[in-house]
């Protein structure tokens, strides 16, 4: 059977992407399986590579050019026993606009289908769907374009209104912290708000909470398994995208070190969420826990980072399923879905 491993992608997370694909590529079983590569350019270009048939050296392998690889069009993916693998991160990857495509040229593929990327993806959808089903959330106000363009008073005003600094403002669509930025002054909220507003249409303005984060791993189509929760130890005042990937300022903690009825409450909610959202596959879900013990949901994350270094893969190492076994459950959730879909 073929792997087809979609990466890269016009998004922010590019590199993220690649990092997590060179990891899933080194822990495929390829007695089983052979992998084809399908790169997009950060310019959206579709190139495909090589057909591996072990794993590939170094990550510069990954990283296919004009001159090494096949200009193509996505529709040109589709072959035969094949499940495609989209590792994308972000906007036009994890938001439902490829998993859209994959539905239309009637491919299998891994993790959550189109209603469950956008949904997830989305900050302001996941808040309405959270606040529907009951589940604890922070504050937040949401914001479109037009409206601060025109009256951005009022934007303050509701702002200033219902919550108060700091504030962490993000725009509706993103992922691995990029473009939020947090508030303590109205100038700063301003700043935010501009600067959010360079990646997306709508912005999302939340309360501002000293919390531990906490996240919990989901993997399932219909039957849905939760992992104990693991802590992000944070040394830094936000767990933005340098802490992420490029200074290593923060620590997993696996398992987080939480009361036992946190951890069931943490993955009751991120189990309730999954189902709400439609979920499958597979995802990461996020949580805010207080001093006082109060547990907020932040998001769920369908196409979480999987680097060797990463939660997702780490607190299903915890829970007794290593890297490997991870990715051929993954596959094989992929295929199973489609199969009972056909
Ligand atoms: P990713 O998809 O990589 O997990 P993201 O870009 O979707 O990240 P969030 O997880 O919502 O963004 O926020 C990024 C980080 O910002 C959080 O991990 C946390 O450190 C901080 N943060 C976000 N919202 C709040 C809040 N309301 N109060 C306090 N800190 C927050
Ligand atoms: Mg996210
Ligand atoms: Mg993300
Ligand atoms: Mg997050």
């Amino acid at each position: 059977m073929k792997i087809i491993a979609i990466y890269g992608g016009k998004s922010a997370e590019h590199d993220i992407s690649i990092l997590s694909t060179f990891s899933m590529l080194q822990a495929v079983y390829y007695e089983y399986y052979e992998v084809q590569l399908i790169y997009i350019t950060k310019a959206g270009q579709w190139l495909k590579g090589a057909l591996l048939k072990e794993a590939p050296k170094s990550e510069a392998d990954l990283r296919l050019t004009p001159e090494t690889a096949e200009l193509i069009v996505p529709s040109a993916i589709k072959e035969e026993d094949s499940i495609v693998f989209p590792i994308l991160h972000g906007p036009n990857g994890e938001d439902g606009t490829i998993q859209g495509l994959l539905e239309i040229l009637a491919v299998p593929y891994v993790g959550a289908g189109v209603l469950a990327s956008a949904c997830g993806m989305d900050k302001i959808m996941t808040k309405y769907i959270l606040q529907q089903i009951g589940i604890p959330q922070v504050p937040y106000v949401s914001v479109v374009k037009t409206k601060w363009k025109d009256t951005p008073e009022e934007v303050f005003g509701q702002c200033e209104g219902s919550l108060v600094y700091p504030m962490f403002v993000k725009p509706a669509n993103m992922g691995s912290s990029v473009g939020i930025s947090r508030a303590e002054t109205r100038e700063e909220l301003q700043a935010a708000i501009e600067e959010a507003f360079r990646f997306d249409q709508r912005v999302v303005v939340e309360q501002g909470i000293e919390a531990r984060e906490i996240e919990v791993a989901i993997l399932g189509n219909e039957e849905v398994r939760t992992t104990v929760a693991g802590e992000i130890v944070k040394t830094v005042d936000f767990y933005d995208y340098e802490s992420k990937y490029i200074d290593n300022t923060v620590t997993l903690q696996i398992p987080a070190e939480i009361p036992e009825e946190i951890h069931q409450k943490a993955r009751e909610y991120a189990k309730q969420a999954y189902l709400a959202l439609d979920g499958s596959g597979l995802s990461r879900c996020d949580f805010f826990l207080t001093s006082n013990n109060e547990l907020f949901l932040n998001e769920l994350n369908t196409m979480p980072g999987f680097t060797p270094f990463s939660m997702y893969p780490l607190l299903w190492e915890e829970m007794g399923i290593k890297y490997g076994d991870l990715i051929e459950e993954l596959l094989q959730l992929g295929l199973m879905r489609f199969k009972q879909r056909q």
